[in-house]
């Protein structure tokens, strides 16, 4: 029987939440965390729910609602993307907030997790999309700064928006303050390597999965679930620097199946000239929940969470899973998958598409210095740390028998709550 929620949990309400707090549960368990501290790194610190007021085209107002949420504060700054779309609510925000608390904190960064976003349930055109943006972050100016709380983009969100986010800080500050978000335009002060991170970051840790498992890349069979900044990416990298066939791809339209391969490249283009992949006539369209059980050696989900949930993860045939997107495993998904170990390799969210925060890392230390890096620099830097979690993440499920989630996960929160401790309670 579920208890009756506490007015904390009112507010965090939502499926994302509870999956969070749910696998958040069994690390607790796993660690022995006591009752008090439990609480305290369960839930976040500061939550944020602003009003934004934008003009439409058409000469109304629409009201929108925003969020942004700061998970913990115990490891300096908090850092977190912002997600634009129609799932946007306070407990996915604060679901989204503490994932990327224990992701800075397993890729050893000086970070506490942040997530923010506006619910957005319609297409909006270019002018739309910026006033909401600029009224967005000018909304958030009270309670960010960059050594409080950096933004970055998330799903719905692109350079463009961090852009306008960068712009609309520094007017307020009356300079140019590029240390404020990640994931800008290089010519503004973003970082070489930023956009391709993610899913650069994913090629890496599958071609290590790979390589633990003494399974050739190299004309084996893709699935890649979101076609945007990281599935993209990913997409192309697996397709022409891996050599894999990408027999499926999908977004929000709808999934697409070409057993032969799809010219990654063409589809891209498709979807930068038409917004979408609706109409891509590279591949056949298949309805959307087969995409993730269609057979293949490497399923990348990229796009929204808890797509492989109890009633598919029986169903999937793939030797590596690698999370791009954060929380696409349910924990009851986890059970099956965990039962499968020796049949399907994972890659967990906060290991997989770690990728980017560490390049968001990297340009917010360069936005501080104002010395840039070289994009070799850049990458070879990334694949050092992708390197180093992955590895401890590998040594830890081994020593304890445990999935790779639990192991991952089992280290950041360990990091966070060592820093909680040696912290202190004030007064
Ligand atoms: P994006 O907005 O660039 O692209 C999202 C893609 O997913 C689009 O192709 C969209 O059409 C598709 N999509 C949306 N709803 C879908 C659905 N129900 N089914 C299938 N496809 C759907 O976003 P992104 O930056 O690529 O982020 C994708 C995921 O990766 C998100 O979970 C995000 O939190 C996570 N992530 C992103 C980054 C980053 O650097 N951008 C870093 C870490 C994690």
């Amino acid at each position: 029987m579920r208890l009756p929620l506490t007015a904390m949990q009112h507010i965090y309400s939502d499926p994302t939440f509870q999956m969070a707090t749910d696998q958040f549960d069994l690390i607790a368990d796993h660690l022995q965390i006591p009752k008090d501290l439990r609480e305290r790194l369960k839930f976040p610190k500061r939550s944020i729910g602003v009003s934004v007021p934008v003009r439409m085209d058409d000469g109304s107002t629409k009201l929108f609602h925003g969020y942004r949420v700061q998970h913990t504060l115990a490891m300096g700054p908090t850092k977190g993307g912002t997600r634009f779309g129609p799932t946007v609510t306070m407990g996915e925000v604060a679901a989204l907030a503490m994932w990327m608390s224990w992701k800075c904190a397993l890729a050893g960064l000086p970070y506490g997790g942040a997530k923010g976003g506006v619910y957005l349930d319609r297409r909006v055109s270019v002018n739309e999309l910026e006033r909401l943006s600029r009224r967005y972050m000018q909304e958030m100016i009270p309670f960010i700064g960059p050594h409080t709380d950096i933004i970055g983009p998330d799903m719905g969100t692109n350079e463009q928006v961090m852009a306008w986010f960068m712009d609309t800080y520094s007017a307020y500050t009356g300079y140019s303050v590029p240390e404020i978000v990640t994931g800008k335009p290089v010519s503004i002060g973003g970082t070489q390597g930023r956009r391709e991170a993610t899913g650069r970051g994913i090629v890496y840790l599958i071609e290590r999965a790979a390589n633990i498992l003494k399974m050739k890349l190299a004309g084996g069979r893709a699935v890649v679930q979101g076609f945007g900044n990281v599935g993209a990416v990913a997409a192309q990298g697996l397709a022409y620097k891996g050599g894999m066939k990408v027999i499926g791809i999908s977004d929000v339209t709808g999934a697409y199946h070409n057993e032969r391969g799809v010219d990654v490249r063409a589809a891209e283009r498709y979807a930068l000239e038409n917004g979408d992949l609706a109409g891509f006539s590279g591949a056949e369209p298949i309805p959307a929940e087969d995409l993730l059980t269609l057979c293949c050696d490497v399923l990348i989900p990229a796009a929204v969470s808890g797509v492989i949930h109890g009633g598919n993860a029986a169903k999937i045939q793939c030797r590596i899973l690698a999370e791009g997107a954060n929380g696409p495993t349910t924990v009851d998904a986890d059970r099956v998958l965990f039962e499968r170990w020796n049949e399907i390799f994972v890659i967990p969210d906060i290991l997989c598409n770690a990728g980017g925060v560490i390049v968001s890392y990297f340009e917010w230390v360069q936005s501080l210095q104002s010395l840039f890096w070289n994009e070799t620099e850049v990458v070879d830097r990334l694949f050092r740390l992708l390197e180093t979690s992955f590895s401890s993440v590998i040594r830890r499920a081994r020593e304890e028998k445990i999935p790779h989630r639990l192991a991952a996960l089992a280290i950041g929160v360990e990091r966070v709550m060592k820093a909680r401790q040696y912290r202190g309670l004030f007064p």
